[in-house]
């Protein structure tokens, strides 16, 4: 049984608090450590830390910033197979799944290691006779991150190189129910040369993430989790006076069109939706079936759903693992239930199932002719079900994302170029894939949706989380002209 503790100024501090949680292998069921949850007191601690550390690290040139963070990502790079261990150990996401993860985390460090260009600011000159205008983007000071179970990784490394890259240092409060990855990150941090009190971490529960919102040194906070939360985070800590960007739950729907490669539309709704058992805020929760393709693609996704190993993440032939708490299995059966209830066809039933261990698994599900008055429809299940809604017409499934009050990510399939374009401009989300199920923006663009899965102004990582990241300075000078000066300048001009 191992302890997990906070990393505060450079070093690892035991929890004080007297407050812990247990951590489970989802895979096997069983306890294998404790997270300190910290006290009001230690989160100041950290506060304080990255106060101290933010004057000279706002100051370091930009060439030893570029330095130190290349030093980071090939130190993510040398550990990744760690990093992924400790992913699937806590969190029960197969191995490849993890793998996926942590090469996410190292493009998105490889974006804040363009630092230089990021941060050249612009010039103006001759705004007026003898006056230019230029701009800086300056760092705000001590940034927090709070961040979800299921990229325990991916999410901190979508906000701390840029932010660290900007000149901000960082408090990061991971989730407390997989957070020994995120403290493997807080290592190599150090490792990579950082100052202390660059990259801080607590653990810990609602007390912490309070006292990060109201910290009168904290300038700006950047949370992704689920909507309620998202919406608490975002309406406290900008009543507090700070930036926030907040990122919320999901509800993703993937269009098929009736001239679609049903092929690949059953492979991807097979991946999106069960991938990392469905713990994904861009997994696929409904397929919009258009016209009469309905029947040919639920028998293809289901007959690649009888292929699915479930598996300990650590067997490599497993393609989906446990979910992440026996209460979140138990919560996702239930909708299995309930859409049941409401009329729905359970084509596939997760529940029937059997695993030979008391780890955290849930078969694969398939629902049915699901009307958007279920629950299964309405809410986020955030777990291995997948809802197929009939639609009469194109226009029909379109309307089902319009309505959805979450806006995270939308697919489409097709062969028709002009149907893809018109579904590009029609549906009402912040990230659209076209025969993709799952858009995640590149690191050198954003990421981020809309509706209630998007609180605050900036989207995460790219343009935008530098832009979050910044404030800018705008200098305004004016230079009498050399030549009608009074004052002997000692070298020759010309008057
Ligand atoms: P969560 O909202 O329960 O927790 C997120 C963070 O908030 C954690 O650090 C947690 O400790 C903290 N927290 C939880 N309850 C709190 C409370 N009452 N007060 C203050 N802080 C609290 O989310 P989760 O279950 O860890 O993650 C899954 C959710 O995250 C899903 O809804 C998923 O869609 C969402 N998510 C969204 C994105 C996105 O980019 N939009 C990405 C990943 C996950």
């Amino acid at each position: 049984m191992y302890e997990i503790n906070h990393l505060i100024d450079g070093v690892s501090v035991a929890g004080q608090s007297g407050h812990t949680k247990p951590v489970f292998n989802p895979a096997t069921g069983e306890q294998t450590g404790t997270v300190a949850l910290a006290s009001v007191g230690e989160v100041d601690a950290a506060v304080a830390s990255a106060q101290a550390a933010y004057l000279g690290w706002s100051q370091t040139s930009v060439a030893t910033r570029t330095k130190l963070m290349y030093n980071f990502r090939n130190l993510v790079v040398d550990n990744a197979a760690e990093v992924g261990r400790l992913l699937t150990a806590e969190h029960g996401k197969v191995l490849s799944d993890s793998a996926g993860e942590v090469a996410r985390c190292i493009e998105n460090i490889e974006y804040a290691c363009g630092l230089a260009d990021h941060l050249k600011g612009s010039y103006n000159e001759l705004a007026s006779t003898g006056v230019d205008v230029h701009t800086v983007p300056r760092p705000l000071g001590v940034v927090a991150g709070i961040t979800p179970f299921n990229f325990p990784v991916m999410v901190p490394l979508w906000m701390a190189p840029n932010a660290i890259a900007c000149g901000n240092t960082f408090v990061l409060k991971p989730s407390e129910r997989d957070p020994s990855a995120p403290m493997l990150l807080a290592e190599l941090f150090q490792e990579a040369g950082f100052p202390p009190g660059v990259f801080n971490v607590v653990n810990g529960d609602k007390v912490s993430v309070d006292r990060l919102l109201e910290h009168p040194d904290v300038k700006a906070v950047s949370f992704v989790g689920s909507t309620p939360i998202a919406r608490y985070v975002y309406v406290n800590g900008s009543a507090n006076g700070k930036r926030v960007q907040a990122l919320g739950g999901a509800k993703n729907h993937m269009v098929v069109l009736p001239d679609a490669d049903i092929g690949l539309a059953a492979d991807s709704a097979v991946s999106a939706a069960y991938g990392s058992a469905g713990e994904r805020c861009m997994a696929i929760s409904v397929v919009a079936t258009v016209g009469d393709v309905a029947d040919e693609l639920v028998e293809a996704i289901k007959v690649r759903m009888d292929k699915l190993v479930i598996g300990d993440g650590t067997d490599p032939a497993s393609e989906m693992g446990p979910l992440i708490t026996r209460e979140s299995r138990d919560k996702v059966a239930g909708y299995i239930a309930s859409a049941a209830a409401d009329g729905a066809t359970v084509v596939v039933d997760g529940r029937d199932a059997a695993f030979d261990n008391d780890g955290f698994f849930l078969g694969v599900s398939l629902l049915d002719h699901v009307t958007t008055d279920m629950d299964a429809y309405k809410d986020e299940i955030f777990g291995p079900v997948l809802c197929v809604v009939r639609c009469e017409t194109y226009d029909e499934a379109v309307g089902l994302i319009a309505d959805c009050p979450w806006g995270n990510g939308a697919a489409i399939f097709t062969r028709d170029g002009g149907a893809a374009r018109q579904f590009q401009q029609d549906a009402d989300a912040g990230m659209v894939g076209v025969n993709v199920p799952i858009p995640v923006p590149v690191g050198y663009h954003s990421f981020g949706g809309w509706k209630d899965s998007l609180f605050g102004d900036n989207t995460m990582y790219g343009p935008e989380g530098i832009n979050f990241y910044t404030r800018p300075k705008v200098m305004t000078t004016r230079w009498p002209d050399p030549s009608t000066s009074e004052i002997d300048l000692g070298f020759p001009v010309n008057k």
